[in-house]
C-alpha cells in the first residue's frame, strides 16, 4: 500500500500512535535510527504487511519545534508544529513575571502566538503587571481550574490551535488541561508494545483533542519546559513592545542599554513601556550574553 500522511498523537520512546487522515488511530514504529518524530509531527507512514503496526518513513517539514538542551548539552526536541503557547501564572505560587517574560520571548522567536493565564482566581487577584500583557497585545485570561471560572474562555482561545501549556510548577497546568478535557475524555493510557512480547507501554507525550476544538500537547518534558537562553538578537526580538519602539532608536544596532538617542529608554522614562518589562529584557540580555561568552 502507498504511503499516507499522518499526525503523531502519542509517543513512548520509539513507539508512536498516529492519526490517519480519516481519523483512524494506529500504532507504529519508526524506520531506521535517525528519524526522531515527536508529538505534533506530520509524517509519512505505511502499514507493515501481516502486522498491526505501521511504519513511519519520513517526517514532513516542521513549522517550529519546542526544544531544550538535554543533560549532555545536545538539543532535544520535545514537540513540533505548535501554534500557541499558553503561559500560566497563578495566585499561588506567587507569580514570577520574569519567568513569564522568558516564555513569551521564546514564543516570539518560535513564531507562536501566546496567551497569558492567571490561574487560581478563586484565591487571589493578579497585580498590575498582568494587565500590562493585555496592553502590549497578548490575550490574557483570569481563570480558575478549581471553580471553573473563565475555563470556557480559555477553551475558546485554544479552539483551532495546537497549544502547549507552560509555567512554573504548581500553577495548575495539569488542572487546567483536565478541566478543559472535561469528565468523559480519556487520555491514551498506553500504546501496544511489540507484538512478540505483548507488552504495553505508558505514553509519555500526547496530543490531546479538546472537546471545544483545538488540541494540547502534554508531556512531563513540555510541562517542565524552561526556554533555553538564546542569543542577544533573539532577546531583542522576544520583547515585542521594546522591539517596536527600537525601530526609532538613533542606531540600528542599539541594544537599548546606554546608547544615545535610544527610543526604548525614552519610552520607559515616559511610562509608555513598563519599567518591569524593560528590567526583564535587561536581565535576560545579560544572562544570555554571559552564556554566549562561555
Ligand atoms: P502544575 O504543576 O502546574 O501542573 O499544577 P497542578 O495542576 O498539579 O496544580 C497544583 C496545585 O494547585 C494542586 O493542588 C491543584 O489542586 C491546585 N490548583 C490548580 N488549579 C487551581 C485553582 O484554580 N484554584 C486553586 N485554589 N487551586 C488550584
Ligand atoms: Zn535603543
Amino acid at each position: 500500500m502507498l504511503q499516507t500522511e499522518a499526525l503523531v498523537v502519542a509517543t513512548y520512546s520509539r513507539r508512536m500512535r498516529l492519526q490517519l487522515a480519516n481519523g483512524e488511530r494506529v500504532d507504529s514504529r519508526i524506520k531506521g535510527k535517525k528519524l526522531k518524530p515527536v508529538c505534533g509531527d506530520r509524517v509519512l507512514a505505511e502499514p507493515i504487511e501481516n502486522e498491526n503496526d505501521w511504519l513511519i518513513t519520513e517526517i514532513l517539514d516542521r513549522s517550529n519545534v519546542l526544544n531544550r538542551p538535554d543533560s549532555s548539552g545536545r538539543v532535544e526536541i520535545l514537540a513540533a508544529n505548535i501554534e500557541m503557547l499558553v503561559v500560566v501564572a497563578a495566585a499561588s505560587p506567587a507569580a514570577d513575571w520574569f519567568i513569564v517574560d522568558r516564555y513569551l520571548c521564546a514564543a516570539e522567536n518560535m513564531g507562536v502566538q501566546s496567551v497569558v493565564l492567571f490561574n487560581k482566581s478563586d484565591i487571589g487577584k493578579p497585580d498590575s503587571n498582568f494587565d500590562d500583557y493585555e496592553v502590549i497585545g497578548y490575550d490574557t485570561v483570569r481563570c480558575s481550574a478549581e471553580s471553573g471560572e473563565n475555563i470556557g474562555q480559555v477553551a475558546s482561545t485554544l479552539r483551532d490551535h495546537t497549544a502547549i501549556i507552560v509555567g512554573q510548577s504548581g500553577v495548575g497546568k495539569s488542572s487546567i488541561i483536565n478541566s478543559l478535557l472535561g469528565e468523559e475524555s480519556l487520555r491514551t493510557a498506553e500504546i501496544s508494545g511489540k507484538t512478540r512480547e505483548g507488552r504495553h507501554t505508558t505514553v509519555n507525550s500526547e496530543l490531546l483533542d479538546l472537546p471545544a476544538g483545538g488540541s494540547v500537547i502534554d508531556s512531563p518534558g513540555v510541562r517542565d519546559y524552561a526556554p533555553a537562553l538564546t542569543n542577544a538578537g533573539q532577546v531583542l526580538r522576544g520583547f515585542r513592545e521594546i522591539d517596536e519602539a527600537g525601530q526609532n532608536c538613533r542606531f540600528a544596532n542599539c541594544r537599548h542599554l546606554r546608547e544615545p538617542g535610544c527610543a526604548v529608554k525614552a519610552a520607559v522614562e515616559s511610562g509608555a513601556i513598563s519599567a518591569r518589562r524593560y528590567e526583564s529584557y535587561r536581565r535576560l540580555l545579560a544572562l544570555t550574553e554571559k552564556l554566549d561568552k562561555r
